[in-house]
């Protein structure tokens, strides 16, 4: 690889500098590690649960298994983690459609929900294609203060929807938002207060997505009745090839399953299609690869804060989410840097990724994804919109080492082109 001497020597000094938050990390990884063993251990995973099923996949022990172990793990009574959820969008509809009804009223506590669920929820997208809005769920919002929750804005609007208010949503990443990504202790607090606010039950729902194994506790045991996310970003480690998860309380879960499938069947059936072996390979490996993610984005804040590129959150802070940015100033040096990261990734490493209109985009977008399972975000990759001031979303890294020749390979290519830029 093309690395200099210049960029080795400033990432040798990064991985002494970090050494203590990597310490960290790696106490939260063994901490979650034991975690998931134990659940292991108490469902007996065999080698016979490996086995596939096809049709109704009625009697699947090692499916039911992976549910069981999933809730453990999340600290749920209930839940359930399929390779019949296509994403975090899908897992996410499965959610809401679960536990929504005619005149029932949505409640966002944390700003806008992550882009893709505009049109779930019906503020984007064409009336009549089948969004909550079609079925009369009625939707409101509390925006962000200071990038944080609101609390007296969340009290206001809990008191304000009275009866109707059925679901209270918190999306726990900034996701691509300049914003604070939510720790688990802030989501529990949150819920508390909106269930004493609240004039009846509601079920409180969280977006999960990049958060899981981040710290060691994740929102079903602090007062969450789902959390949801997609296998293809932490939860999968790198070895899931597709699927997703709710977890949570258990009529709420119920409720889901019942949407996942039909009412009824719920989560009884569902082939698992020779998948089972992936998803509890990825639940083994999670709390690892999620560790080495943290770290390669640390190690990214460090490089560029050094380089003078505006970071965040900065090299030293603590994260509850596997996304790091990075402001390159440039539409060269962002390019420059996605050119980077795929020069060093294992698939695909040939290819120079050019922006392009992606559909649904206001600017042109980049990307850099040399991922072994499509569109993964555990593996390492960025993105960004061709507009000032030009930031890269950066995330993943199956292992540090890999991670690191990443970053160090971008570090150079936004160099040269800031370089060709003073010319
Ligand atoms: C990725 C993500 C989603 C949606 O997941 P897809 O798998 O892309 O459909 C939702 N919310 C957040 C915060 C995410 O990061």
């Amino acid at each position: 690889m093309q690395i200099s001497e210049r960029f080795r020597l400033l990432g040798a000094a990064a991985e002494r500098e970090l050494a203590p938050v990597f310490a960290k990390i790696d106490g939260i990884a063994a901490e979650n590690t034991e975690r998931v063993l134990d659940a292991f251990r108490e469902e007996r995973v065999s080698e016979a649960m490996f086995a596939s099923s096809t049709g109704y996949g009625y009697g699947d022990a090692g499916r039911d298994a992976i549910d069981r172990i999933a809730a453990k793990v999340f600290g749920g009574e209930a839940g359930f983690m399929r390779p019949a959820i296509i994403c975090g969008t899908h897992a996410l509809t499965i959610g809401l459609f679960g536990l929504l009804r005619p005149g029932d009223v949505l409640l966002s506590v944390t700003g806008a929900p992550y882009d893709t669920l505009a049109e779930v929820i019906g503020t984007a997208g064409n009336p009549g294609d089948g969004s909550l809005a079609d079925f009369g769920v009625k939707y409101a919002e509390v925006p962000l203060k200071d990038g944080d929750a609101d609390l007296p804005a969340i009290k206001n609007a809990v008191e304000n929807c009275g009866d109707s208010l059925k679901v209270v949503f918190i999306q726990r990443s900034k996701g691509y938002l300049n914003r604070k990504t939510l720790s688990t202790e802030r989501i529990g607090e949150i819920a508390r207060l909106v269930r004493s606010w609240a004039k009846k039950d509601v079920y409180v729902v969280v977006d999960n997505c990049y958060g899981e194994f981040t710290e060691t506790r994740e929102p079903a045991s602090v007062g969450a009745d789902l959390i949801i996310g997609s296998l293809i970003k932490n939860p999968g480690g790198g070895m899931a090839d597709v699927g997703g998860y709710l977890i949570g309380t258990p009529r709420a879960v119920e409720l889901a399953g019942y949407r996942l499938c039909s009412p009824g069947i719920g989560i009884e059936a569902g082939a698992s299609l020779g998948q089972n072996r992936n998803m509890l390979r990825g639940l083994f490996m999670a709390p690892h690869v999620v560790a080495q993610s943290l770290k390669t984005a640390h190690f990214a804040a460090y490089v560029f804060d050094s380089l003078g590129y505006k970071v965040e959150p900065s090299a030293f802070e603590t994260r509850y989410d596997i996304i790091q940015t990075v402001s390159l100033g440039s539409p060269e040096g962002l390019v420059g840097f996605c050119r980077g990261i795929q020069s060093a990734s294992p698939v695909d490493s040939y290819v120079s990724p050019e922006p392009w209109a992606m559909p649904g985009y206001a600017d042109p977008v980049v990307m850099a994804a040399g991922a072994f399972v499509g569109g993964s975000s555990i593996e390492l990759s960025a993105d960004g919109p061709i507009r000032p001031p030009y930031t890269a979303f950066l995330q993943g890294g199956l292992t540090f080492e890999s991670g690191k020749l990443g970053i160090l390979a971008a570090a150079e290519c936004c160099e040269a082109a800031r370089q060709e830029g003073k010319q």
